[in-house]
């Protein structure tokens, strides 16, 4: 029986494939994820505990095993072939489905302007770390845009005596993220603690390319 092929093992892939399991489906699962680690909690990454960075493990090997999940880390899905029911993954390896669960999440908007190549993204555990180690010997730190990650950076960085200067399309940070009053009074807390306030860059050039990956 070839069963659910699961692409993404973020918190949506994995715990879909847990859920499977707790309503008694008892055919083959198998996830596959990008990423080499065990699937893990993102909102820890940018919350470190004394200067670390939190990796905090949504399941362990052992828990897979036990609910008899496959897990495929360290590769994705490079092709769905409807026709055959099989996806192809990175390394060659086919695998078969009766059904198909896409939960590849989301990812930053890439940069197309000059120096883009210099920015680093804050979507993984690899990201947080190689920031994080970086702001060590950092004075500056510029955040393109301003939503809940980046203001959240910001407050993190700035208890860290680095300076942080905030870039943002929109007339004001975190207006995809809460209401008007409360992203006001949540800036104005930034601007106090010495977060560089907001410079407004209406048609900040990112690439066309889509979010979601595949
Ligand atoms: C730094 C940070 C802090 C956050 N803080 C909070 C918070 O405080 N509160 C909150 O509610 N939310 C927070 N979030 C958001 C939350 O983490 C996301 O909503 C959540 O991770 C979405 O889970 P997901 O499984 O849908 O997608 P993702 O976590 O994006 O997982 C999708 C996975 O699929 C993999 N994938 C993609 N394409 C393929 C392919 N072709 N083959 C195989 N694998 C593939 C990706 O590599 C990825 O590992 C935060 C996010 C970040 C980055």
């Amino acid at each position: 029986m070839s069963g659910i092929v699961i692409i993404g093992a973020g918190e949506a892939g994995t715990r879909a494939a847990f859920a499977l399991r707790e309503a008694e489906y008892g055919g083959a699962i198998a996830m596959v994820g990008t990423e080499p680690n065990m699937p893990y909690e993102r909102p820890p990454l940018s919350k470190p505990l004394d200067g670390a960075v939190q990796m905090k493990a949504i399941c362990t090997a052992e828990a897979l095993d036990a609910a008899g999940i496959e897990y495929f880390p360290g590769r994705s899905v490079s092709r769905i072939d409807p026709h055959e029911r099989r996806v192809v993954l990175s390394d060659g390896q086919a695998l078969a489905y009766d059904k198909l669960l896409l939960a590849t999440g989301a990812r930053p908007r890439q940069l197309c302007c000059p120096g883009a190549e210099r920015a680093l993204d804050f979507r993984t555990f690899s990201d947080a770390s190689t920031i994080f180690s970086r702001v060590e010997s950092a004075r500056t730190v510029a955040i393109i845009g301003g939503g809940l990650i980046g203001m959240e950076l910001a407050a993190v960085l700035r208890g860290k005596g680095v300076a942080v200067n905030i870039i943002e399309a929109a007339s004001r940070p975190l207006g995809r993220a809460v209401p008007a009053r409360f992203a006001q009074s949540l800036h104005a807390r930034h601007v106090e603690e010495g977060a560089g306030g907001l410079r407004r860059t209406p048609g900040f050039p990112f690439s066309s390319k889509p979010i979601a990956t595949g």
